[in-house]
């Protein structure tokens, strides 16, 4: 059977910061990926200002086929029921609009580490010095591989936190985010910026923009409901109140399942022993589906985790709980009220928007935003986001006790 150092799942963003630190300090690195590469992600590849940092920080100046058109985002536009519009540019200007099928392919080849794609993850067997891995590939064969460590990035539904956490996926709420693609007749909406609906009875997650020539139309809910019928009602909408008018949807439509909630409430999942969770897998999420820069972040830094566990001999699951932590603060400080109303964890600035309203607009907005964040209810978050909101102002930082 094969040894190597590392085996990372998933050939994502999380997988190419996390193998870049590998490779870069010398540890031989195997990353497996399911689909063939280049492979297709549903995204809208709104790259944060600081994901756009890490990347050329990392991997260097982004090719042209990385992005598609509009190739930059200025910035977001919230939008409520009360229909008063709160564009907000992001710190530092324009970030890219990343097509991932390809910027996610550049990002993995630049890291170095070897790749075998067509190669999906099906079980993982830690016997304390190695964990071994049994995957499939596309052919029908199944492969073994033993390594020091296994790293777990491979997305929301992942395979390696489902080996070691099997009761996991039942314990938390999910949500189906699908979008379909329209040819455009006439969109007022302003193609700069991504736009965002704070409408309850839109759905949990609604937004649009522009992307190749056609508009992007999102839905998000609860698992369970419908996608036609919520994209149906979400294409009604902007057309009687924004004044987009669309072609009927294209074929190419595409959905998943998303895990919101678990950055919100910190109640993380970073692995067992030698098997480390990253990126989305362990919950990272910023507000408004932002997942990209966390993904990164954390991924180079559960890479360094095991650099750091091997040069200090310590086991790697507390080198990495200690070194996260801040990813953590960063991430969950933008779901923090406290933080939202007195520092600024985002990215744009949503205090100075909302001050540049009017009273009586402001008052609007917020009582539309207290509507919206009503819908959320029933997942009883409210209480843990206010617990946490409190450790984070007393203590400093959000608890570890808390995440698995
Ligand atoms: C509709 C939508 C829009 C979004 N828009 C944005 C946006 O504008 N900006 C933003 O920052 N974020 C956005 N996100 C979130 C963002 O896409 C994710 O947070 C981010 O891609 C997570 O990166 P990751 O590296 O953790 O994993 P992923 O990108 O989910 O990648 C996981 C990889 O693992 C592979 N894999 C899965 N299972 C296995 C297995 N068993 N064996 C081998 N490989 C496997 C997958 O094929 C995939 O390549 C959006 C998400 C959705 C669904």
């Amino acid at each position: 059977m094969r040894s190597v150092d590392v085996i990372i799942v998933g050939a994502s963003l999380a997988a190419a910061a996390a193998a870049k630190r590998l490779v870069d300090a010398g540890l031989e690195t195997v990353i497996l990926e399911r689909q063939e590469l280049p492979r297709h992600k549903i995204c809208s590849g709104i790259l944060s200002p600081r994901g756009y940092r890490f990347l050329i920080e990392n991997f260097g100046p982004l090719p042209k086929k990385a992005l598609h058109d509009p190739t930059w985002c200025r910035g977001v536009t919230f939008h409520f029921p009360c229909l008063i519009p709160m564009p907000m540019d992001f710190f530092g200007g324009t970030t890219p609009h990343l097509h991932r099928k390809y910027s996610d392919y550049w990002a993995i080849k630049r890291s170095a580490a070897e790749v075998m794609d067509k190669t999906s993850l099906v079980g993982l067997d830690d016997q304390g010095t190695r964990v071994v891995v049994t995957a499939r590939q596309q052919s029908g064969e199944t492969i073994k591989m033993a390594a020091r460590y296994v790293i777990g990035a491979d997305g929301p539904s992942s395979a390696v936190r489902k080996a070691i956490y099997p009761e996991y996926t039942k314990q938390i709420p999910w949500f189906f985010v699908g979008q379909k693609f329209h040819e455009i007749i006439d969109c007022p909406l302003d193609e700069e910026y991504f736009h965002f609906w704070f409408h309850p009875e839109l759905g949990h997650y609604t937004w649009s923009h522009a992307r190749d020539g056609r508009q992007i139309v999102g839905v998000g809910f609860k698992q369970g409901d419908n996608f036609n019928q919520r994209h149906l009602h979400v294409t009604a909408y902007l057309e009687e109140k924004h004044g987009v008018k669309l072609k009927p949807a294209d074929p190419d439509h595409e959905g998943c399942a998303e895990n919101f909630g678990p950055s919100l409430i910190n109640k993380y999942i970073f692995g067992k022993d030698n098997v480390l969770l990253t990126g989305q897998s362990t919950g990272f999420l910023n507000m408004i589906g932002e997942g990209m820069s966390c993904a990164l972040h954390s991924g180079a830094i559960a890479g360094e985790s095991i650099v750091e566990s091997i040069c200090r001999n310590q086991p790697v699951q507390t080198v990495y709980r200690q070194m996260i932590s801040s990813e953590v603060r960063r991430t969950t400080d933008q779901w923090n009220p406290l933080m939202i109303a007195f520092g600024r964890p985002h990215e744009a600035d949503f205090p100075k928007a909302l001050m540049a309203l009017s009273r009586q607009d402001r008052i609007k907005v917020l009582k539309d935003i207290w509507r919206f964040l009503l819908l959320y209810k029933e997942f009883r978050w409210g209480r843990q986001l206010a617990y946490s909101s409190l450790q984070r102002i007393l203590r400093g930082k959000y608890l570890s006790q808390r995440w698995l």
